[in-house]
């Protein structure tokens, strides 16, 4: 989405700052653009294995080359290899990113929300470690967090570690773990005190994934690709220097990315932009019919609205409160746009789109976004768990009753 052009903006320091910024991000895009591979254009939603890969190789080289320009890390620490920017920049560069099709999407588990949950709990010495390499796009990122019987209920996690000298070895079974066929790193939880009640027994990990005994099994969606796997973990040993937190204090760390994942989701653009479906709309002729109008105007309207979502969403995690209910209106007003957004694309291109090839140009992708639209519903937290963070940390209604809070996980009934 292209918002302010730079001189719309006079007002305060912080407006000239931000438009000189968004010229300046505007004029590096512009340049180093067309040397951007076709997968850095991808929608996230591959519909085969092979665009997949092609789509993770060409959003790392379009990341390197961000992190060469000095455009990555925008808002990281200085210290760590970012431009200790405020929030708000991020936003801008994604819009500018956005309007010529780029995204970073396939990049996003790692950089949104792996990224800044080491720089909160990680050591110096995980700091030196992941973070350059994660930031140049030379290592890739994926969250071992769900399991067949852990997702609403994340904190229910039954993979586990157990200490053995140096090491810690783990055994269980993940699951719709995005982009792991194609990442060189997870960040993990798993049980390491059964005895504790479910919240205190975790630990976060930092796992090799070519790691002996890591099995991954590619899961094929609807868009034909296999955006996630099932991830099987028998005996991996992994070094107790790549515990991130506390041992058994895991449920914090994931806390803290979760709120993170909230908000790239719900904040940072990702996603189908108002801008191109005005211009497809225009270009099959559809423009002027009064319905494609009033529909075209309501999604113009709601990715505005989303901006501003996305700016309370980054001030309140700014204001740490990543933990807030922010995050989950935006994340949920988004699942919505991505939705209808590409239903109405697909309703300007015609029957003909749902019938085309994913390759086909311009239908492809809004087929894609099409298909893969529903499970932002899921990802990142379900609509239903979204609707209960805003009513009980928002509206102040009453926590739902969890009758095994306190109880050793150990002792807990599981299917
Ligand atoms: C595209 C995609 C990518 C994903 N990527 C990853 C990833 O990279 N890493 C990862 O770890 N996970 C990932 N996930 C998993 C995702 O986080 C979970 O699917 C999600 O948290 C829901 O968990 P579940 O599938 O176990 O469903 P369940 O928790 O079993 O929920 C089933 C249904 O019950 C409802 N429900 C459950 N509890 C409540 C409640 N308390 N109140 C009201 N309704 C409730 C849910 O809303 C849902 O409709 C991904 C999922 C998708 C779709």
């Amino acid at each position: 989405m292209t918002a302010t052009t730079a001189t719309d903006a006079a007002g305060t320091d912080e407006e000239r700052e931000q438009a000189q910024f968004r010229a300046a991000a505007r004029a590096w895009i512009a340049q180093h653009a067309p040397a951007a591979g076709p997968g850095a254009r991808s929608t996230g939603f591959s519909a085969s294995s092979d665009d997949q890969g092609r789509a993770a190789r060409d959003a790392r080289a379009w990341q390197r080359l961000r992190f060469d320009g000095g455009w990555a890390g925008l808002s990281w620490p200085v210290g760590h290899g970012g431009r200790g920017l405020p929030l708000a920049f991020e936003r801008i560069y994604a819009e500018e990113q956005t309007a010529v099709g780029i995204s970073n999407a396939l990049l996003q588990v790692g950089l949104g929300m792996v990224g800044p949950t080491i720089i909160r709990h990680g050591t110096p010495e995980q700091h030196d470690r992941y973070l350059t390499p994660m930031l140049r796009g030379d290592e890739g990122w994926c969250q071992l967090f769900s399991e067949p019987g852990a997702g609403s209920d994340l904190a229910a996690v039954a993979c586990h570690a157990v200490r053995d000298g140096d090491d810690w070895v783990v055994d269980g079974q993940k699951v719709w773990t995005s982009g792991a066929a194609h990442s060189d790193w997870g960040i993990l939880l798993a049980r390491s005190a059964p005895d504790q009640p479910k919240h205190r027994g975790i630990t976060c990990f930092l796992v090799d994934m070519t790691s002996a005994g890591v099995e991954v099994r590619p899961l094929r969606q609807m868009t034909g690709g296999a955006h996630f796997s099932e991830v099987f973990l028998t005996g991996v040993r992994v070094p107790a220097a790549n515990v991130l937190g506390d041992v058994d204090g895991g449920w914090s760390v994931a806390l803290t990315t979760l709120g993170f994942e909230r908000n790239v989701i719900g904040g940072t653009n990702l996603g189908p932009d108002a801008h191109a479906v005005i211009r497809l709309a225009v270009e099959h002729g559809r423009a002027a019919d009064p319905t494609f109008r009033d529909a075209l105007a309501r999604t113009y309207s709601r990715e505005r609205i989303l901006s501003f979502l996305g700016d309370r969403t980054r001030a309140a995690a700014a204001r740490d409160r990543l933990r807030g209910y922010e995050g989950s209106v935006a994340k949920l007003a988004h699942a919505q746009h991505v939705r209808d957004t590409s239903a109405l694309a697909l309703r300007v291109l015609g029957p003909g789109a749902l019938l085309a090839g994913a390759d086909a140009p311009g239908a492809g992708s809004w087929q894609q976004y099409f298909l893969g639209g529903p499970s932002y519903r899921i990802a990142g937290g379900t609509d239903e768990i979204q609707r209960n963070v805003i009513a009980e940390r928002g509206l102040g209604l009453p926590t739902e009753p969890r009758a095994d809070r306190s109880l050793p996980f150990r002792e807990l009934p599981r299917s």
